[in-house]
């Protein structure tokens, strides 16, 4: 079930009302979720689940599942299995024929998305990119072609360094918000395009608390019809047709399969 990303008051009632009822709570930290139970009155039985020990119990967990246990999974913010511990437990419980309810609430990625003002119509949650410039580029030009707002969690010390490497990779004209300390005393939203923001943050330093860095889509290309088939025909004289159609379709942000129904197209005239 999910729990706040910061200001204590976002629980739903459900959420408590759950807590209060289920036999064990299952906390990435116990310490962070017996603070959030007392801050509600609430004595819960609490032990730990995380990336450690998650293998080590989830067969004893599952058993218990499946004799009727019920049990709840909370995380130390938001909302579990979002890069946070759950989806191995939530996927082995499912396949041994256990329900699985959903307690829906806070999330860092959603409340960025809606504070953010960038197309919300689709979007993409990356979670952490990797610590180093190397993979954290390869990991950005995977993604410099969807067509959607890009949703990533960040932390202060490497901010600077991912958005240049954002910037350098997406292009820095791509529209960028910055939102950190969501729900809490010292919330900020800082848009502007990605060569502003990296510019800003290695001015101003490593900025305090959590972040969540979020790219607005590709502009669009009005694409001519005429275009793209010139640079199939071009890209067919190189290459066999499949690469051809893919190298194109990077070119334009196109699928690459349509691409290839139409390489086949030209070819067969
Ligand atoms: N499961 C959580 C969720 O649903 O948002 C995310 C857990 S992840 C380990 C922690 C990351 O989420 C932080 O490094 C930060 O990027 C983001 N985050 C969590 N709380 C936040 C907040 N109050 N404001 C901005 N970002 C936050």
């Amino acid at each position: 079930m999910s729990t706040p990303i910061g200001n204590l008051r976002d629980i739903t009632l459900r959420a408590l009302d759950t807590l209060g009822s289920v036999d064990e709570v299952l906390a990435e930290d116990t310490r962070v979720g017996r603070k959030l139970l007392d801050a509600h009155g609430i004595h819960a039985k609490l032990s730990p689940y995380h990336d450690h020990n998650g293998a080590e119990r989830r067969p004893g967990l599952i058993a218990r599942l499946v004799d009727g246990a019920c049990l709840a999974l909370i995380s130390d913010a938001g909302t579990p299995l979002v890069s946070d511990p759950g989806w191995k437990l939530v996927h082995e419980a499912r396949e041994a024929g256990v329900r699985i309810i959903p307690i829906p609430g806070p999330s860092a990625m959603l409340a960025g998305l809606v504070a953010s003002g960038l197309a919300s119509d689709r979007f993409m949650f990356c979670g952490f990119l990797p610590p180093k410039t190397g993979a954290r580029q390869r990991a950005a030009e995977e993604l410099k072609t969807v067509p959607a707002t890009l949703i990533f969690y960040e932390g202060g010390s490497r901010l600077a360094a991912s958005l240049a490497d954002l910037a350098e990779t997406l292009g820095a004209d791509r529209n960028c918000v910055v939102a950190r300390e969501l729900t809490k005393l010292f919330e900020e939203v800082r848009s502007g395009t990605l060569g502003e923001l990296a510019a800003h943050y290695a001015e101003a330093g490593a900025p305090k608390g959590e972040i969540v860095v979020l790219v607005g889509p590709p502009a669009e290309r009005v694409t001519d019809a005429g275009d793209i088939d010139a640079a199939l025909n071009d890209a067919m004289q190189r290459l066999p047709m499949k690469a051809a159609a893919n190298e194109v379709a990077d070119v334009f942000g196109l699928s690459k399969r349509d691409l290839y129904q139409r390489a086949l197209q030209l070819k067969n005239g």
